[in-house]
């Protein structure tokens, strides 16, 4: 397939560095970093970005899939990583490429015993989920009894890891719930450390709780959004760099008149001589129909430009009127200067979306 060559995704080490750093400096050094490399790393490169966390100190990554799992492990990565969502169909590639299964459920725990039975693996490791008020995955607090029974009955099985998700740690009016979370996991994990004969790994703060609830770093954290450079607030975003730039040049350039409009449904209709630029990237590129019509803006020569009318498939245009700019400029639609945060209008997308929509499409390179 070709790539759209003017429209590249550039990836910075050092911003990803500087992130990582950041967050180790929140905890006691004695805290294992999983570094969070599902879809695609947030939506820049799993292999780049899980390589190099590993050379920075991450202990651990973690991946959403089996697949994207056994794609970092056949790029010669060899730290444990943990698989969030593995399905029994793919239990031959967790097994062979030594991968870490969340568990969560007892369909998928017995599942998993009965592959065992036919594996000549001496241990696989696992971490188990618990949940906690999120309400998405997890073993509830009132089923350990039976997780126990199963895990005694399938000595094979090795509980390495036992772990939560917080629903709102970044969000301060949450406080109490959080610490609710927080208590219930101290009680399944309490529950584990009475009842297991090995030691195995706590952990539940993703970023916003490394930030936020240092005092619950556990012996382990997963940190997947600030890695990539977003926090919550403004405090945040500036301590931390964005690792993806999207960046691309201007197709063409035109002067229009009063009353002429642009793109699809004529959504934009000049009000004055109006100069548009055209850029070749669209929403089959992740930028999404919600950025048209002014709700978010391109960062050209030092300025910010405002998207105008319908986001195409393809294409975009902006309004670059009293910018000084030629076709073939350099524009950076979100990263370093014109941070992703500019896109989050009206609470209607979060960065986490805006950077993992950015389609393969878009060719990605090292900076
Ligand atoms: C994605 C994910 C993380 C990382 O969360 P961030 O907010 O990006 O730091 C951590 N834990 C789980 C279970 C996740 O699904």
């Amino acid at each position: 397939m070709s790539k759209v060559l003017e429209t590249r995704l550039e990836i910075d080490l050092k911003a990803l560095e500087s992130n990582f750093n950041l967050l180790k400096s929140y905890l006691s050094p004695k805290t294992k970093m999983m570094g969070v490399v599902k879809a695609f790393a947030y939506g820049t490169d799993s292999v780049i970005i899980g390589k190099h966390l590993v050379e920075v100190g991450a202990e651990h990554l973690a991946v959403a899939y089996i697949e994207e799992g056994v794609r970092l492990r056949k790029a010669g990565v060899d730290v444990p990583i943990l698989v969030f969502y593995p399905q029994l169909e793919e239990i031959e590639n967790l097994i062979d490429y030594r991968l870490t299964p969340s568990v969560y459920t007892h369909h998928f725990l017995e599942g998993l015993c009965q592959e065992l039975a036919h594996h000549h693996v001496d241990a696989l490791s696992v971490h188990l989920k618990i949940n906690t008020g999120l309400n998405r995955l997890g073993f509830e607090v009132s089923e350990l009894d039976s997780v126990l029974k199963h895990l005694n009955s399938e000595p094979k099985l090795k509980v390495a890891g036992v772990f939560s998700h917080l629903a709102a740690s970044g969000n301060k009016n949450e406080i109490e719930f959080t610490k609710t979370q927080i208590s219930k996991f101290e009680e399944a994990r309490g529950y584990f450390k009475a009842n297991l004969t090995y030691a195995f790994e706590s952990h539940i703060c993703n970023s916003s709780g490394i930030l936020n609830y240092p005092e619950a770093e556990y012996d382990m954290v997963r940190a997947g959004i600030a890695l990539y450079g977003y926090g919550n607030n403004p405090t945040e975003h500036k301590m931390l760099k964005a690792v993806a730039s999207l960046k691309t040049v201007i197709a063409q350039l035109r002067t229009i008149q009063k009353g002429d409009s642009v793109g699809y449904e004529r959504k934009f209709k000049a009000e004055n001589t109006t100069k548009i630029a055209t850029l070749p990237l669209g929403y089959a590129d992740g930028i999404s129909r919600i950025f048209g019509n002014g709700k978010a803006r391109v960062l050209i020569n030092g300025t910010k430009a405002p998207i105008v009318g319908n986001v195409c498939m393809d294409t975009l245009m902006v309004d670059v009127t009293g910018i000084d700019c030629e076709e073939g400029d350099e524009v950076e639609v979100f990263g370093k200067n014109n941070t992703v945060i500019d896109f989050d209008i009206e609470h209607q997308t979060i960065p986490y979306e805006v950077i993992t929509r950015i389609s393969q499409r878009v060719t990605r390179v090292l900076v």
